[in-house]
């Protein structure tokens, strides 16, 4: 292989203000700093991670026309994302998510999907080289089923490890979810795809995680934030702890945990191992603020440095 990993998703801009709460319905909340424009979106933020800790890293994805395009695919270039398979499009904006920051750290996130929404099977066509020379394709859910579906049965054919990072929870053909090497969710995620499975609710972590291999998925990871994460397979779940860390800004934090899950799984590490390295890049995601600004360069990672 010549790539170790091929992030199928979305790019978007992320407009971030900070708020003493998040506001209620109807009510008005005012940002205690200037608002902050930087690049995200779950399709960028994994290719980023996953470059910055060292991965041959290329991303497949549609960008608007616009300022905000060029500003997204200038910052992939900076940490060495292949953008070759970055569609641009004249119709519509690039995609834009509206993020406030409570004083806890915890996000609240409204997406305009614009250009992600373009992400066709045809791309994922025009990609098929690229896709067939990865190690692992990692998918997100802010782009169309069907070209999730597409993406997930061309890095099958390839040979490809697929993760899927199933966020937001979308209704997947139960082929592209037995294809999940790891499916990776967070805890509400987690929850509301048992919910709609019709599953008994879990009642700890570790059913969680186990109970989602029941919906088919080779493998599972489970994130609890701070907790860290549970990994499943074969039936058996591992507990894989949080790394203390003291939270600014979570966001992105779990595209992070993905990005370093299909890295480590690229250079043949095991679910649990990866997921130890995850751990590590997630808490310290959460210690700055943004997304693609708070990752870590591997050099960082093996430091421990905040
Ligand atoms: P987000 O939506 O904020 O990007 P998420 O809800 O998808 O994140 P989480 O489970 O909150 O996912 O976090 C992903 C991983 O990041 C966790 O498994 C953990 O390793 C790390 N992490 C998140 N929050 C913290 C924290 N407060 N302290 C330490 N590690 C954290």
């Amino acid at each position: 292989s010549t790539v170790d990993v091929v992030v199928v998703g979305s790019l978007n801009i992320d407009m971030t203000a900070r708020v003493s709460r998040h506001p209620l319905p109807g009510e008005t909340v005012q940002s205690t700093t200037a608002l902050t424009t930087s690049a995200g979106g779950k399709g960028a933020n994994q290719a980023v991670a996953a470059a910055r800790l060292g991965a041959r890293t290329a991303l497949v994805g549609r960008v608007g026309a616009d300022a905000h395009g060029d500003s997204l695919l200038e910052a992939l270039r900076a940490d060495g994302v292949d953008t070759a398979r970055i569609g641009r499009d004249d119709e519509v904006a690039t995609g834009t998510a509206l993020i406030s920051v409570a004083a806890t750290g915890e996000n609240s996130i409204i997406v305009s999907a614009a250009a992600n929404a373009r992400l066709s099977p045809d791309d994922i066509a025009g990609a098929g080289p690229l896709i067939a020379a990865a190690r692992v394709v990692s998918l997100v859910l802010e782009v169309p089923v069907e070209t999730v579906t597409a993406a997930a049965r061309t890095a099958h054919a390839a040979g490809a490890r697929l993760v899927l990072n199933l966020s937001p929870v979308t209704d997947l053909p139960a082929e592209v979810l037995a294809l999940a090497d790891p499916l990776i969710v967070n805890e509400h995620e987690a929850r509301e795809i048992l919910q709609r499975k019709g599953f008994p609710v879990p009642r700890d972590a570790v059913e969680h995680a186990v109970a989602l291999l029941g919906v088919g998925a080779r493998s599972v990871v489970v994130t609890f934030g701070e907790s860290g994460a549970v990994v499943a397979e074969s039936g058996r779940a591992e507990h894989i702890p949080g790394v203390p860390a003291e939270a600014v800004d979570t966001t992105g934090a779990g595209d992070a945990f993905a990005a370093t899950m299909a890295w480590r799984l690229s250079q043949g590490d095991a679910l649990a191992a990866a997921a130890r390295w995850a751990t590590r890049v997630g808490a310290r995601s959460v210690q700055h603020p943004g997304a693609q600004p708070s990752y870590p360069t591997l050099d960082h990672v093996l430091s421990g440095s905040a």
